[in-house]
């Protein structure tokens, strides 16, 4: 364990040092954040400048069909559903991960339409929280919304329950739920389950398939580098293919230039879809994307948890006395990609911290919170980081 700290040797052995070049990132920082918006890819620059100077500024309407436009939300969902383990033609880009998660509850309480209870974990993102109480309000079934914590979610499936709905990694601690686990249980107990991989596409190995996820959503503008406000994606399991989805826009229709005037959908993901595609941000998403894809995701994830492991050893060596509270389970199997601390003072440290130039961020009430992302960081830069945060803590 003594070469945990010997950040230039893992450096120097790192399998996937060659992507940092990838990114334009900026000099004298350090950007421990990516699991909140993700840098930007040199080769996006490029590929932004093509599409608004050929293909809006040139093409114009044309590029709907000469360059692929229509395609964009199918192109780009099926990358992303390879690397989270769909099978193809279940997933798409589209929309925020808010409005996916809006979806694909819908469609999953109306699979369900003799339960009355969506399970959730208590402290689940925000979001998540507030789309599930607002369809549930909406749908006016008396469908109860229960927040359980999560060392309890899997005592409350229940033959009540229509639909579990849980993020895979836990926004503030970085705790990761057995997918494949917590899927047969809601299966065994008649529910279905959707899962919001907002912090585990791009950052943990995800087989959707195999685990027999029904829904899955997630964010393009965190490990995925999309950009700021990427659109997200949805993914719909094989055997819901053919479910009803709750918004019915055009892009949903099986044929939308037939500009029929009754509603058939699409017999692939693409019903996920409802209005016109975000050509410039889906451009900007495919960019990150194929990054992500030329990486091997064994790699990334090794790297991940040696990141977080050299993280943890280098706070208890150099800031100890300071008073953090590692947040994060120490066990690899049970953590995502970040690590988070609990101080009473977190959000002066971490405004101290940035103030040096190490970007994390502060989670209210008191988390210190570091997105460890394979692609683009170094071992020794986790080494000054720590330092400074010794400095700005001290
Ligand atoms: C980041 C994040 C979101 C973002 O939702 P948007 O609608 O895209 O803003 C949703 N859920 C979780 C768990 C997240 O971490």
């Amino acid at each position: 364990m003594s070469d945990l700290l010997d950040l230039a040797a893992l450096d120097a052995a790192d399998p996937l040092a060659a992507f940092r070049a990838e990114f334009a990132l900026p000099e004298g920082v350090i950007y421990l954040d990516g699991n909140s918006l993700g840098p930007l890819p040199r080769a996006a620059r490029a590929r932004m400048g093509a599409v608004i100077e050929q293909e809006w500024g040139r093409d114009l309407i044309r590029s709907w069909e000469i360059n692929g436009w229509m395609e964009l939300p199918r192109r780009v969902g099926e990358k992303i559903g390879r690397l989270i383990g769909a099978a193809p033609g279940c997933t798409v880009a589209c929309d925020s991960t808010s409005i996916n998660l809006f979806k694909a509850l819908a469609a999953a309480l109306a699979l369900r339409p003799e339960r009355r209870v969506v399970l959730t974990q208590a402290d689940n993102f925000p979001t998540d929280l507030y789309v599930t109480e607002g369809l549930c309000a909406l749908l006016g079934r008396g469908i109860e919304v229960r927040r359980v914590p999560e060392e309890a979610i899997a005592a409350a499936l229940g033959p009540e329950v229509a639909v579990l709905s849980l993020t895979h990694v836990n926004y503030r601690s970085g705790r990761m739920h057995d997918m494949a686990r917590l899927t047969r249980a809601a299966h065994a107990a008649g529910a279905l389950a959707v899962w919001d991989l907002s912090h585990s596409a791009g950052a943990v190995p995800l087989d959707l398939a195999a685990c027999g996820a029904d829904f899955a959503v997630g964010c393009g503008y965190k490990f995925l580098n999309g950009g700021p406000g990427a659109p997200s994606f949805i993914s719909i399991a094989p055997a819901h293919l053919g479910a009803p989805m709750p918004l019915t826009g055009w892009m949903g229709h099986a044929d939308p230039f037939a500009f029929g005037p009754g509603y058939r959908p699409a017999d692939d993901a693409g019903r996920a879809l409802v209005g016109t595609p975000f050509v410039l941000s889906l451009a900007a998403l495919e960019v990150g994307v194929d990054l992500m894809l030329e990486a091997d995701m064994a790699a990334v994830r090794a790297k991940s948890l040696l990141l977080a492991e050299a993280f943890i050893a280098l706070v208890e060596r150099d800031c100890a006395g300071i008073g953090l509270e590692l947040l994060t389970p120490r066990t690899p199997e049970l953590r995502g990609s970040q690590v988070a601390w609990r101080h009473p003072r977190a959000e002066a440290i971490m405004r101290a911290l940035i103030a040096r130039g190490v970007i994390g961020d502060f989670r209210p009430p008191d988390i210190l919170r570091f997105g460890l992302t394979p692609l683009y960081l170094r071992f020794a830069e986790i080494g000054a980081a720590v330092k400074r945060l010794a400095e700005a803590a001290g």
